[in-house]
Parts: C-alpha cells; sequence; structure tokens
C-alpha cells in the first residue's frame, strides 16, 4: 500500500549534516536540547490550533514529551503529543528548506576542525543536531486533526526517504539509531541529567519511564501486590519559566531558556524578568542578546516577543509590544487581559497592548540605564553591537528622547578615536566655561569627520566636537535637538558664533588684511561664480587655507560631499 519515496536534501542541509558527521565535538549532548525543545515548540503550536478548535486536543490532552531509550539495540526516542507534521511540512521542515541561521551559520564556519567543532557545540542546529549521535533517524509524525501519518528516514547522507505509515495517535515520534559513539547516551541517569541540565524550564513534562522498586515480603519473595509496571514520570519542573518567581530560577536557567526563545547560540547580555499586578496584569522576560543577527538592519526583519496569553502560546515575534528601534530584544510576554483568539491586527489597535508596549520600553530604557550606570563595560558591548539601531529611537520614540539621549554613546574629538565611547554626559561636563552649544560634524566617515578644517577654531578654543560618521546620524541629529538644555551646533553650517579673544592690535590687523584680501576674494568669487554664493575671509581656520561652508539654513547633501572633499 504504501510508496517509499527518495527525496535529496537542500545543498545547504547537505553541508551542514556534512559537517555533524564529519566533525569532532566537544558537545554532542546538545542533540536532547534541540529535540526537546521542537517538541515544546510542537505543543505550543497545538495548544494554540486548539483555541479555535477544541477537538484537536480531547483525545489526547495530557501534553508531553517523554523520552525512552533502548541501551541494547541503541536508540533513544523522543516522542511528542504536538501538533505533529504532514508530509508537505515533514519535507520541507526536515529537508528542503534550511532554517534562517543555517546559512549565517556556514558562513561563520573557519575550514579549522578544531575551532569549527566547537562552533557546532554552540549553535542552535535544531532539528540536524540529532545526526551529531545517531547515523539514522526516523521520524514518525501525524498532524493533529489529520488521519495520515508518515515516516521520514534518514542516514544523514544527502538524501532521506518519506512513506505513508499507521499512527495511533497526533504528535510526532522521533527515534535516533546511535552511532557507536554516540551509544552512551542510552541510559537513564545520562538523560536525565541532560534534561535537567537544558530543559528544566520546558513548560510541559518531559517525562521518562520510572521502574519501581519491587516489594518483598518477609521470605524475601516479590509481593503479588507489588507494583511492577513502569510509569512515566516527569523529570523536569514542567513550569513556564517565567511564572517562576525571579529567586527561584538560576542564572543558568534564564541562559538556557534565552536560547530556547530567541534560537540564538549565545548568551544573553542581560535580562529583566517582571511580574505585573494591577489595572494589567502581565509578565514579561525581557533579553537583551550580546550579538546582533544579520538582518538587524532590516527595519523590517523578524522581530517581538513571544506572546502568551495565560500560559497559551499565541505567536512568535509579536511585534506591537515594542518600538522599532527595539527590535534587538527577545523575550517573552505572557498577558492576562488579551483575548486567546487575539491577532496581529487586534494587537495594532488594541489600548491594553499599547499601555504594555509603553511599559516594556520604559523596562528595556532603564535595563539598559542601569547596565550603563554599573557596568560600563558590558554596556559598551552593547552599545558596539546595537548602537546604531538606538540611534533611531530620537525619532521613532519622541517620548522618550531625553532617556535615549543618555544612552547615546559618541566618538568625540576627546578621544579623537573612532570608537563610540562618550556619552553626551561626559561631554556635558567636560564644556569649557564659556561653551554653551554641543558641537559636531557629520562626515562620510570618521577620518573626514576628525581632519575637517572646521574643526580647527573649535579646537583651538578647547571645545569638544561630536565626530559623526554613521549613516543613521545625521537622522538621529535632526530629532535631538537639545541635551540638558543645550542645542546642538553644526559646526559645519552658517555662523558658529564663536569668539576668539583678541587685542585692539589684532583687530586693525585682521582688517587691514581682509582690505588686501579684497581683490583676491572678488577674483575667487568670479572664478567660482556658479558654484558659492559668496567668498569670505575668516577665522574658522588655523592650520588649512580654504574651506566650504554651508549657509545656516542650507542642507543639500550634495553640498556636504562638496565640503567633504575639500576638508580632505
Ligand atoms: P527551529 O526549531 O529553529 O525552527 P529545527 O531545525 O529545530 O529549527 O526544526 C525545524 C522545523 O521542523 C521546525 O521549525 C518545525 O516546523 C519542524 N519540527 C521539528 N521537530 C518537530 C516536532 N517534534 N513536531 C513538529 N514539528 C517539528
Ligand atoms: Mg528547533
Amino acid at each position: 500500500e504504501t510508496q517509499k519515496e527518495t527525496l535529496g536534501f537542500q545543498t545547504e542541509v547537505k553541508q551542514l549534516l556534512h559537517l555533524m558527521i564529519h566533525s569532532l565535538y566537544s558537545n554532542k549532548e546538545i542533540f536532547l536540547r534541540e529535540l526537546i525543545s521542537n517538541a515544546s515548540d510542537a505543543v505550543d503550536k497545538l495548544r494554540f490550533e486548539a483555541v479555535s478548535n477544541a477537538d484537536l486536543l480531547s483525545d489526547d490532552p495530557n501534553l508531553r514529551v517523554r523520552i525512552g531509550f533502548d541501551a541494547d539495540a541503541g536508540t533513544i526516542t523522543i516522542d511528542d503529543n504536538g501538533i505533529g507534521m504532514n508530509r508537505d511540512e515533514a519535507i520541507s521542515n526536515l529537508g528542503t528548506i534550511a532554517k534562517s541561521g543555517t546559512a549565517q551559520f556556514l558562513e561563520q564556519l573557519s575550514g579549522d576542525q578544531k575551532k569549527d567543532s566547537q562552533l557546532i557545540g554552540q549553535f542552535g542546529v535544531g532539528f540536524y543536531s540529532a545526526f551529531i549521535v545517531a547515523d539514522k533517524v526516523t521520524v514518525e509524525t501525524r498532524r493533529a486533526g489529520s488521519e495520515e501519518a508518515i515516516r521520514w528516514e534518514s542516514e544523514g547522507t544527502g538524501e532521506f526517504t518519506i512513506e505513508a505509515i499507521d499512527k495511533a495517535s497526533r504528535g510526532t515520534s522521533i527515534t535516533l539509531h546511535l552511532k557507536e559513539d554516540g551509544r552512551e547516551f542510552a541510559d537513564n541517569w545520562r538523560l536525565r541529567s541532560l534534561v535537567s541540565k537544558y530543559s528544566d524550564h520546558i513548560s510541559i513534562p518531559v517525562e521518562m519511564l520510572k521502574v519501581p522498586m519491587p516489594e518483598y515480603d518477609e521470605e524475601g519473595n516479590v509481593k503479588e501486590t507489588s507494583e511492577t509496571e513502569p510509569t512515566w514520570e516527569a523529570v523536569n519542573s514542567a513550569k513556564a519559566l517565567w511564572t517562576r518567581p525571579r529567586n527561584e530560577v538560576s542564572d543558568e536557567e534564564y541562559k538556557e531558556f534565552y536560547k530556547h526563545v530567541s534560537h540564538d547560540f549565545q548568551e544573553p547580555l542581560k535580562w529583566s524578568h517582571n511580574k505585573v499586578e494591577g489595572k494589567l496584569e502581565y509578565t514579561s522576560l525581557l533579553y537583551i542578546p550580546a550579538k546582533a543577527p544579520q538582518d538587524l538592519w532590516n527595519r523590517d526583519m523578524l522581530r517581538g516577543l513571544k506572546l502568551y496569553v495565560q500560559r497559551v502560546f499565541i505567536m512568535d515575534d509579536a511585534e506591537a509590544f515594542l518600538p522599532p528601534y527595539m527590535r534587538f530584544v527577545k523575550g517573552v510576554i505572557d498577558s492576562n487581559d488579551l483575548s486567546l483568539n487575539v491577532s496581529r491586527e487586534i494587537l495594532q489597535n488594541d489600548n491594553a497592548v499599547d499601555s504594555m508596549r509603553s511599559a516594556l520600553t520604559k523596562r528595556v530604557l532603564d535595563m539598559l540605564s542601569k547596565m550603563a550606570k554599573n557596568d560600563a563595560e558590558t554596556y559598551q558591548k552593547f552599545w558596539d553591537e546595537f548602537g546604531n539601531v538606538l540611534k533611531e529611537g530620537p525619532a521613532d520614540d519622541f517620548g522618550n528622547k531625553d532617556k535615549i539621549a543618555e544612552l547615546l554613546r559618541f566618538s568625540t574629538t576627546h578621544t579623537d578615536n573612532a570608537a563610540q565611547t562618550e556619552s553626551l554626559k561626559d561631554y556635558v561636563e567636560r564644556m569649557a566655561e564659556d561653551q554653551d552649544k554641543i558641537y559636531y560634524i557629520y562626515a562620510e566617515n570618521h577620518n573626514t569627520a576628525k581632519n575637517s578644517p572646521h574643526l580647527e577654531v573649535l579646537r583651538k578654543k578647547g571645545y569638544e566636537v561630536l565626530l559623526l560618521s554613521d549613516r543613521i546620524d545625521e537622522w538621529m541629529m535632526s530629532s535631538l535637538r537639545e541635551f540638558d538644555g543645550k542645542s546642538f551646533q553644526d559646526v559645519t553650517k552658517g555662523k558658529l558664533d564663536i569668539e576668539v579673544e583678541e587685542s585692539e592690535e589684532q583687530k586693525k590687523e585682521k582688517e587691514q588684511k581682509a582690505e588686501q584680501m579684497k581683490p583676491l576674494l572678488d577674483r575667487m568669487k568670479s572664478v567660482l561664480e556658479e558654484k558659492v554664493t559668496s567668498v569670505n575671509s575668516t577665522d574658522r581656520l588655523t592650520n588649512s587655507p580654504a574651506c566650504l561652508v554651508v549657509g545656516e539654513f542650507d542642507m543639500g547633501l550634495q553640498m556636504r560631499r562638496l565640503l567633504e572633499q575639500a576638508g580632505q
């Protein structure tokens, strides 16, 4: 009746599998974390679909993952009663579509076996990590609500097979046929300790069989009444991590949970876990990642928090809870006020969501302020990864402009270094007594900014200048306007109003010079007629012979280009 079909893996998947199989790695055990994580995701998806279709749950309502093993046969089975997969889903999810991180992962490989194997160990490679320990993987799965089930099988070499089977209940059962050097994992104690190490935070029970101790009578015979059937028992605490009190969750658990929700393989930089009670009731667990994802610069990248309503998973990437300039934040929000039927469209226009968004935005800003204050080194790491996204903040979120301004870091003439390390507060503290503005220059790159002739007079006066050269900087400065009561001044625009002290004599000398210069200036003006509005002598410069100035009310980028060229 059943026909077995053989299909090929996608190229990137093949590359990945090849690596898994042929590299040595220090961290084989992560396969279990990945497979349990998938089972838990599958159960979350089922719970969600069951909100509108309760029948999906009714025949098998106790959601769980079960881990079985057979030491003699050298197999481990991870069995869930989650959403399952139909034939097409199995083909695309387990073979032809590499998950988004795969290409990025492959790019990071150096070709050095030792280094790469470490990377594989850290990287959440998902389902394929099964092949770290297995030389054959069998997946039997049945989609909730469907009668049809399929078996997917592969030895991880270039292809997989797929065939129709009978399966009594919904969900997915994955059997790992262990390699010789993976057999150590088919062991009760080993599996239990791995579950507690990696999967304690998983919100459904991760069960293993418990073989009861036989009871004996006085003569030493096993009692007839004694329970001998093994029973399934939960090995993890099976409580959604964010529902537990903060002081009962260890750092290790927070970190593991981060990997689970973010699909990131590195540890987070910081997190903040809060339960809010009152008019609105919700729990949030927000993480700041350590590294920026590749698509961070795309304002449309998938972003946002994993949304739960009363512990029921609703959606990934719920972007309505944080503004776009906080798209680096990962985590979970669990609300008691929203409806289980909530959709993305509803989220966009919901008052409760609005209040949550402003509270969560404040929470993230506070988290960053605290980090900046108490742990400048970590904050600097954050800034180096995500600073340019935060720079979108003043324009995105006018209400929090001042808070965001405190978090900005700049390269300035104080250090003359391209590294963005100086805060506006530092700047203001260093301001000269007679200085009332915050000066900045924007150029295409740091060197152009740093060497601009426009800075000469400011350097002479001892006025610090912010050296801006990130694309986003111009946009940011157009919304910033002032900090701590001091306005920002572009040093290339208009009059600078900087008085350089001079004696009567110097003044006279200058007037004389200007008189002498007049014919030259007139001549220059006639030569440059079409290109400039006027040619003036200036005391703006101390070392360079000339520079171009943009009129106070001019903006043109074209002009700025010219100016930068002249600055070189
Ligand atoms: P990720 O979990 O990051 O999406 P994986 O490689 O771990 O990547 O899994 C790939 C996909 O395979 C999942 O997104 C899911 O669609 C599917 N999948 C894996 N395991 C299961 C499972 N136990 N039940 C249902 N679907 C699964
Ligand atoms: Mg996964």
